[in-house]
């Protein structure tokens, strides 16, 4: 457990399978996590982490950001359309983008602010009611409508129903991110992540493996 080790795991997994290990990038995600352990992360020299609220990242990477200089800060939970703004200021990644309306509302905000930040399609692999993303049988139709938008789409991301197999999922993102001429897989948690890698992840998001479970 801790950082270098789930790095060192991350190499591994991806040198057996003839990928360069620098072609992930290991998400921190540090979601409801003591204020220390972050620190200590970034103490560590870590610079990409995940959060899963827009509110709760608001209220502390600004600090980070004053005393660790630049970071890289992905969403990775839900996005209510009227946080977008919020989200886009603070956010480098987006990894839940799942709906027109979103999609809308980034283009229209990316316009008047002169910038976006990379964006991934969620995809519902599991089909599960509770879970967001665009059904896979939606997601080619999606992923045209984001690009006839202008949107700067770098892939494609799932949360795997907790019951399955994962492997399966990070397979049939992959297979929808290629026939779609997209290169990020963002696919990978603290139980699969190796999986992932094996699979083609470009993104893990790695949490409790690193910081601990979350009190
Ligand atoms: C919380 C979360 C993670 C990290 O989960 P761990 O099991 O702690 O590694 C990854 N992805 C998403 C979307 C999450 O919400």
């Amino acid at each position: 457990m801790g950082l270098t080790d789930i790095q060192t795991r991350i190499a591994t997994a991806a040198t057996a399978c003839g990928r360069d290990p620098g072609d992930v990038t290991l998400i921190a995600v540090s979601k409801k996590q003591p204020d220390a352990r972050v620190a200590a992360v970034l103490d560590e020299g870590h610079r990409s982490f995940g959060e899963n609220r827009v509110q709760e990242a608001d209220g502390k990477w600004p600090g980070f950001r004053d005393t660790y200089g630049a970071c890289d800060l992905h969403l990775i939970g839900p996005l209510q359309t009227n946080k977008t703004r919020a989200a886009m200021e603070l956010f480098d990644a987006i990894h839940v983008l799942d709906r027109p309306k979103l999609a809308t509302t980034i283009a229209r905000l990316a316009q008047e602010m002169g910038k976006c930040p990379d964006l991934f399609v969620q995809v519902n692999t599991g089909e599960e009611d509770q879970k967001a993303g665009v059904m896979p049988a939606d997601a080619d139709a999606f992923v045209t409508t984001c690009r006839d938008l202008d949107l700067p789409i770098r892939g494609l991301m799932c949360i795997p129903p907790v019951d399955e197999e994962p492997a399966l999922h990070f397979a049939l993102l992959a297979k929808i991110a290629e026939r779609n001429g997209l290169t990020g897989l963002s696919m990978g948690m603290s139980g699969d992540f190796e999986t992932a890698v094996r699979l083609g992840a470009t993104h893990v998001r790695v949490g409790s493996a690193i910081f601990g479970e979350r009190p």
